[in-house]
């Protein structure tokens, strides 16, 4: 399988995960306009893309997702509270799925896994295929057992690390807004990210990609400092690739073998 991403952040999100037949997008945050060029730049276009998973409607995941599906005729998943026909208009294949049960888009099988944030009823995704599963967590506010089961036999895992506790508090952003983040229903810290990480099978994860970090709040050696201190903590068997994903430019093609 591999993956990579147009671009990850509050300004918009949106990863490409596939194997050699079917090709998914996981959210969509950014304009019909931008998504046709970043899309340019991996390789890939419209036609290539067989549905799109949105996690929540927050617009730096959702932002483009209606005029993309309705331009290009893309089945759309996503849970009843998250589609909003009033907001989203018509959306011509739209499922609507259950974040308790799994379901597959041509050859990839896709277990959404329900998470703890400020959206009507938001999931994650967890995409596997030929043995391999890629993991995408982001945007929620702690991790919960259930997260934790489901993303412990990963291969990829795209994590979120959004803020660093200290510069949310010393931030700019006003107070209901950083209590907000940094709630139980917010965004994941980068000790809250790191915690996960001693709780998943480390010698089995061959990439870590660090998400939806914050351009304010948070800077990406204090997420890889947190995250590189479980990765090193004694014998963990980590030996995998660790690396930032970034607003303007996401990252590119990854691949993940069967381990
Ligand atoms: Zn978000
Ligand atoms: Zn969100």
């Amino acid at each position: 399988m591999r993956m990579t991403s147009l671009g990850s952040g509050s300004q918009g999100n949106c990863t490409l995960i596939e194997d050699s037949h079917t090709c998914i997008l996981v959210d969509l945050g950014f304009t019909l306009k931008e998504t046709e060029k970043r899309l340019q730049r991996v390789g890939r276009g419209a036609a290539d893309i067989s549905a799109i998973l949105v996690t929540h409607e927050h617009s730096d995941h959702i932002h483009g997702v209606a005029a993309f599906a309705r331009k290009h005729k893309t089945p759309v998943f996503l849970t009843p509270g998250t589609y909003d026909e009033k907001r989203m208009g018509v959306v011509p294949n739209l499922n609507l799925i259950n974040c308790h049960r799994a379901f597959d888009v041509g050859s990839l099988a896709i277990e959404p896994v329900a998470v703890p944030h400020d959206a009507r009823e938001p999931c994650q995704y967890v995409i596997t295929s030929g043995g391999v599963s890629i993991g995408v967590l982001t945007d929620l506010g702690h991790i919960t057992p259930h997260v934790e089961r489901h993303y412990e036999q990963c291969d990829a895992l795209l994590l979120e690390c959004n803020h660093d506790v200290q510069m949310l508090a010393d931030g700019p952003y006003p107070y209901n807004l950083k209590q907000r983040v940094g709630g139980l229903h917010g965004h994941l810290n980068n000790e809250q990210a790191a915690g996960l990480l001693r709780k998943i099978n480390l010698p089995r994860l061959q990439q870590l990609v660090i998400s939806h970090i914050s351009g304010k709040n948070n800077a990406p050696h204090l997420a890889l400092d947190a995250v590189n201190s479980v990765l090193h903590a004694g014998e963990t068997g980590w030996r995998g690739q660790l690396l930032v994903a970034q607003q303007a430019t996401g990252f590119d093609w990854l691949e993940v073998s069967p381990s």
